[in-house]
């Protein structure tokens, strides 16, 4: 094996913009580095190319441009969302609706405004697939009910939410409706008036494109408060000189993401198929996290009973694969991930689990040494394991 070989399959985790997206940036930093607030012409070049950048990222989603607001990213779209729709709809109510698997930039964010300004969360459950059910979440609407937040795909075992049905039940109700959409934008189909979506968090270096940039769609007529106070920037919604060689960047990631929509998902879809299945047939005892067809086109993820993903993530490392565990233990935390807890996971095996996400530049053959590989990792580890023993000598393996 050479030593130099390097597959990565963490997409999930971030993406590498393409050469494409850095070439358009570039002259934004030297002669294109006006203020797009200024009335001259480097200002005006600065301010077209925001426009332009503004309806690449509406046309990718069908929204009209002037409902996209750009971001730091998506963690600031979903701070902005939750927080700007709380603070303004105080009077009406204080109780919102979430997942108990959403991002951190949700849950975190919710836990502030619990804790700091009295607001009280439902957080549903999900399935063992992954999804949240329609009906508890009809039942956990109240007269108090100002918001539902619940995420499009998501961002560990890759599984689809019912979103168009969720959008429905909010109208109904007369609630607003966000999605954290970071992980669907380019991936799964996404036009946000079909779908009834009133705000929805994007981010930039997901999609190829580069990383602290980001956007929110709030629908024509909805109204949140800022998050970011300032200058007049976004139509006097998001102040700060707007970052216009990032957002340069992310349009032309959007661009590319819609033109390139069918080809991508088919490959990853192909891929990602490819993966799943040759790893349940090579290694006993794995499950496969997340609904089967109704997930991310680039998404897999495994749970290996009887060892740790620390180990696995190691060994991988070794071989030059670059996945992620399903164990928080790289982030200074015994607990296994809260998503996979929620779908039902014990402890022991979701710390035995593995994500793998592939995107547009992963090839026929990094799935091949992936699936030649990884069986004798997980056997490697299997044989050191004080589990497996135990296993083996009750005979629940044979
Ligand atoms: C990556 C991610 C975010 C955060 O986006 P940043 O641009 O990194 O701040 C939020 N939500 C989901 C589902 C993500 O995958």
């Amino acid at each position: 094996m050479e030593k130099s070989k390097r597959i990565y399959m963490d997409y999930s985790a971030t993406t590498p913009a393409k050469q494409e997206v850095v070439d358009e940036m570039l002259p934004y930093f030297t002669e294109g580095f006006g203020n797009a607030s200024s009335i001259y012409s480097y200002g005006k070049e600065a301010k077209q190319a925001l426009d332009q950048a503004r309806e690449r990222v509406a046309a990718l989603i069908g929204a009209d441009p002037q409902e996209v607001y750009f971001t730091a990213g998506g963690s600031e779209s979903d701070n902005w969302a939750l927080e700007g729709a709380a603070f303004k709809n105080r009077k009406k109510g204080n109780h919102i609706i979430t997942s108990k698997i959403e991002h951190h930039a949700i849950l975190h964010t919710l836990e502030y405004l619990e804790k700091t300004h009295g607001f009280e969360v439902t957080y549903l459950d999900v399935d063992q697939d992954g999804k949240i059910s329609l009906e508890d979440l009809e039942n956990a609407i109240k007269d108090e009910t100002i918001l539902i937040t619940i995420m499009f795909v998501n961002n560990e075992i890759g599984t689809i939410e019912p979103i168009k049905e969720i959008a429905e039940i909010a109208k109904k109700h007369k609630i607003l409706f966000h999605t954290d959409a970071v992980q669907a934008l380019g991936n799964v189909e996404i036009n946000v008036k079909d779908l009834g979506i009133d705000m929805m968090s994007m981010s930039s270096h997901k999609i190829y494109g580069p990383k602290g940039v980001g956007a929110l769609y709030i629908r024509k007529g909805v109204m949140i408060d800022n998050l970011i106070h300032g200058g007049a920037q976004e139509r006097k919604k998001r102040a700060g000189t707007e970052n216009i060689p990032g957002i340069v960047g992310f349009g032309k990631a959007a661009e590319l993401a819609r033109v390139n929509f069918k080809e991508h998902v088919e490959k990853l879809t192909r891929l990602r198929d490819k993966l799943i299945d040759g790893i349940e047939k090579a290694i006993p005892y794995t499950k496969i996290n997340g609904h089967r067809t109704d997930r991310h086109p680039g998404n897999a993820n495994f749970a290996f009973k009887y060892i740790e993903g620390e180990g696995m993530l190691l060994l991988l490392d070794h071989l030059g694969i670059s996945g992620s565990s399903g164990s928080a233990c790289t982030s200074g935390s015994l607990d296994p991930s809260h998503v996979l807890l929620a779908i039902g996971l014990e402890h022991e095996i979701a710390h035995g689990s593995l994500r793998l996400t592939i995107g547009d530049f992963t090839t026929e053959e990094d799935v091949d040494y992936v699936i030649e590989n990884l069986p004798k990792i997980v056997q490697r580890l299997r044989d050191m394991s004080p589990l497996y023993e135990s296993a083996k000598a009750s005979g629940e393996v044979k």
